[in-house]
């Protein structure tokens, strides 16, 4: 018999599954299982062959595959298709994923850029540009919990309450910028923050009261606007 095409190990005919065996070649029981399990937790079969492809490549670490168990299921892969008759719609398939990955990386990043050139006030105007659409009230916000022992100091991680507050305040910009983004606009206006401070506490199984950590909330409010350089 054979050896496995992953780990090499010598296969009997009583462990080798009919499954994985093609052109003289075969995994073992125990490489065919792992795959199998992994294809099944995905909601994968063989049926889609250009996506299990793609598991294939991007799996190789969890599926265990070494470079011959990639080859032998990449071209099992192959195999499969050839005697599929829906196997050409698979390659579109992949492709059009692929494709669409591309797609969503490059929105990514002109989102990014977006944000980062994004202008916000407190104020109602921007120098030198004008406001050419009004898209309405926007809002961010975060929250911290904050341990009831000595708030002021530095916290496990090094973190005082002022390291925190800058922390939840920025990511509640980076909200209100995104929520701008969202409605097609490049800039906020009349930014401002609101604060709330909470005091839990919930009883005890004991029938006493326990004091949870403060959480403090942070929101950014603001107008989405777009606006327009003046041209003089
Ligand atoms: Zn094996």
């Amino acid at each position: 018999m054979a050896n496995c095409a992953n780990c090499g190990r010598r296969i009997t005919a009583f462990n080798s599954d009919p499954h994985f065996n093609f052109s003289d070649q075969t995994l073992c029981q125990n490489c065919s299982d792992t795959f199998n399990s992994l294809l099944m937790d995905n909601k994968m079969g063989w049926n889609s062959v250009g996506i299990t492809r793609r598991f294939i490549r991007q799996n190789k670490d969890r599926l265990r595959l070494n470079d011959s168990g990639i080859e032998f299921l990449l071209s099992y892969a192959d195999y499969i298709q050839k005697n599929n008759p829906d196997g050409a719609e698979d390659e579109e398939d992949e492709e059009k994923l692929e494709e669409e990955e591309l797609k969503r990386k490059e929105e990514d990043l002109e989102k990014r850029i977006a944000l980062s050139k994004m202008l916000i006030s407190s104020g109602f105007n921007f120098e030198g540009y004008r406001i050419v659409k009004y898209s309405g009230y926007i809002s961010g916000d975060d929250a911290i919990q904050i341990p009831r022992s000595g708030i002021f100091d530095r916290g496990r991680n090094g973190e005082n309450l002022t390291d925190a507050l800058v922390k939840i305040r920025r990511r509640a910009l980076i909200e209100l910028k995104e929520a701008a983004y969202d409605l097609g606009c490049n800039a906020v206006i009349g930014v401002d923050f609101d604060y709330l401070t909470l005091d839990p506490e919930t009883a005890s199984l004991t029938g006493g009261t326990v004091y949870e950590p403060y959480v403090i909330c942070v929101t950014a409010n603001g107008n989405a606007v777009v606006i327009e350089k003046i041209e003089d």
